[in-house]
């Protein structure tokens, strides 16, 4: 929902920005077409009554399945009296694979060399129709040829065909490139948050590997753009490109969905998965008719790659992994979509998918979804890190560090405030005696039940914490001793009624000892720690299973 709105909105913006300009004048519709190739094709006078009717833009597997090599478009064109004086420029969308286009015999210009430029789909291309081109035919209509060559598994004018002003034209951005814009800034921004976590905390490796992969698939995705396109045509072919991106992606994915499903990476899988990413190094820098006839085994070995990873991570899944399911959901869905772009391919009865406007691949969706399901993770990841930082995970208590906190805060508004402060240190008692007979598993439900214990006793406002090993603390929040020996007693009252199941049959009993203190006014939390474990101390000392309070005002020590 949220990503329909996001494409709504960046179609909006060229749109909105070129709603004051005149249209340019679309060549769809029917064109003249025949395969073969001949200069003399381009020649207005050339009599092409006998060529086929065909749709343009489309594929040109519709009318000739299968077909590769050179095919010819010819058709008329009226231009429009608004064009009489600017300069005439006609724009090309994806042509598959090379293009020359001639305007009343005159070649204006074209895209990829021919043959057999293997560039997987011209980008979009801005010509400017030379005033030599138009003066051949001042009144009369103009005719318009395009040779394409294709060697690919699509071909042929698969983008519109555009006349208008040139430098109107030039300032269009097609909708592809926007969407691709926001798309990879997106996918840009994700990977540098990722990259920030981890410089934050290095043993989050997952957020490393993660923002390697938006980064490679930025790249990739980017190599679709016909601005990039046009930029990297002069140094390198931006299928060479987007190889290297996928090659670099390919140890990002793999170390990613391991660490994500806390998989083991092994020596094997790691030797796989360079020999991989080197192979499509070495593929990418291929001269281009070899790299395009390796196409099929790259996307097999992509293939093949994406189904182990994906089957052990669904393995995984099944066995409970924490977030499992929606990384499983996440994973899934971006495999699927390769698989099916890679399929659309090589496999004539499937259609390509063109689920965003311009975009020619489901690859998009596919990885938006993953990023999704792992940034929704990785969160989830974060709050459990979180929460396992305040609260002990085996007691459901606060950790030593959060009573250590309150009893800071407790101190300072008791010396504000007035009132009263009292910590309660609980110690269970031949606690080593238990996990001796019963097993450590046993001592450990023994804390759980305890500490569970200890919560239902204490007010939500107080601080009940695991202070360490089998001891206790609670903090009370504006309570004073005899609030803090009420809570003891009756903690101690259903301690003493707790029985705990062992496996072999039998039930586990424990006392605690427990230390009391208790202050007002000036009350320093370091003294009234020390006290109360004073106390404790001397319980313990006097025959254990029982209660010593002290109250810091008076020096006070009572025993029950
Ligand atoms: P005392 O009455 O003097 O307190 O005797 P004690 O055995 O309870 O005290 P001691 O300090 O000698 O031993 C504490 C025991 O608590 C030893 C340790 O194995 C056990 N213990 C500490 N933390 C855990 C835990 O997380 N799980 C289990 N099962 N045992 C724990
Ligand atoms: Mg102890
Ligand atoms: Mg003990």
């Amino acid at each position: 929902m949220i990503a329909r709105l996001l494409f709504a909105i960046l179609l909006a913006i060229p749109g909105a920005l070129a709603a004051a300009e005149p249209e340019p004048l679309r060549l769809d519709g029917s064109w003249r077409w025949s395969r073969g190739d001949s200069a003399a094709w381009a020649a207005p006078a050339h009599p092409d009554a006998g060529w086929a009717l065909v749709e343009a833009p489309a594929e040109w597997e519709r009318f000739a399945p299968g077909y590769d090599g050179f095919g010819w478009y010819r058709r008329e064109v009226r231009l429009p009296a608004t064009l009489a004086d600017g300069p005439v420029g006609v724009q090309l969308g994806t042509v598959g694979d090379a293009f020359e286009i001639f305007w009343n015999g005159v070649r204006v210009g074209g895209s990829g060399r021919m043959p057999p430029e293997f560039v997987e789909g011209v980008a979009p291309t801005l010509l400017l129709v030379p005033d030599s081109a138009l003066a051949r035919r001042p009144s009369g209509p103009h005719l318009v040829a395009v040779r394409v060559y294709n060697a690919y598994a699509y071909g042929g004018l698969m983008g519109g065909v555009r006349v208008g002003r040139y430098d109107l034209l030039a300032q269009r951005r097609s909708p592809r490139d926007v969407v691709i814009g926001g798309l990879v800034s997106f996918f840009l921004a994700i990977g540098i948050y990722h990259l920030a976590f981890f410089f934050r905390r290095r043993s989050a490796r997952e957020n490393l590997y993660f923002a390697l992969l938006c980064a490679a698939v930025s790249v990739y995705g980017a190599t679709f753009s016909g601005a990039v396109k046009t930029l990297l045509a002069p140094h390198v072919n931006s299928y060479r490109v987007g190889l290297w991106a996928m090659a670099a992606g390919m140890p990002a994915f793999v170390a990613l969905a391991h660490r994500l499903f806390g998989l083991r990476l092994t020596r094997r899988d790691m030797v796989l998965t360079g020999a991989a990413t080197a192979g499509f190094v070495l593929v990418g820098s291929l001269p281009l008719p070899s790299l395009a006839s390796m196409a099929l085994w790259v996307d097999l070995t992509l293939m093949a790659g994406l189904f182990v990873v994906v089957g052990r991570a669904c393995r995984s899944t099944s066995r409970r992994q924490p977030h499992g399911r929606i990384l499983g959901v996440g994973t899934v869905s971006f495999a699927v979509a390769v698989t099916y772009d890679l399929l659309s391919e090589h496999v004539e009865w499937v259609p390509v998918a063109r689920v965003l406007p311009g975009v020619p691949s489901l690859f998009w969706i596919g990885f938006l979804v993953f990023v999704v399901c792992v940034g929704i993770a990785t969160a989830g990841k974060w709050a459990l890190t979180e929460a396992t930082a305040l609260v002990d995970p085996l007691t459901e208590l606060s950790r030593r560090h959060v009573l250590d906190e309150a009893l800071r805060r407790e101190c300072e508004r008791v010396r504000r405030t007035g009132g009263s402060v009292a910590l309660v240190m609980i110690d269970l008692d031949h606690f080593k005696q238990v996990n001796d007979r019963h097993g450590h598993g046993a001592g450990d439900v023994v804390l759980a039940r305890v500490g569970r214990l200890l919560r239902s006793c204490a007010r939500n406002i107080d601080t009940p914490a695991r202070f360490g090993g089998e001891e206790f603390a609670v903090l009370l929040c504006d309570s004073g001793l005899e609030g803090a020996k009420s809570l003891t007693e009756r903690f101690r009252r259903h301690l003493a009624e707790l029985r705990v199941p062992v496996s072999g049959g039998g039930t586990i009993t424990v006392t605690a000892s427990v230390g009391i203190a208790a202050g007002t006014e000036v009350v320093d939390p370091d003294a009234l720690l020390e006290a109360a474990d004073q106390a404790l101390y001397r319980a313990k000392s006097a025959g254990r299973d029982r209660t010593l309070a002290v109250h810091l005002d008076s020096e006070k020590l009572a025993a029950r």
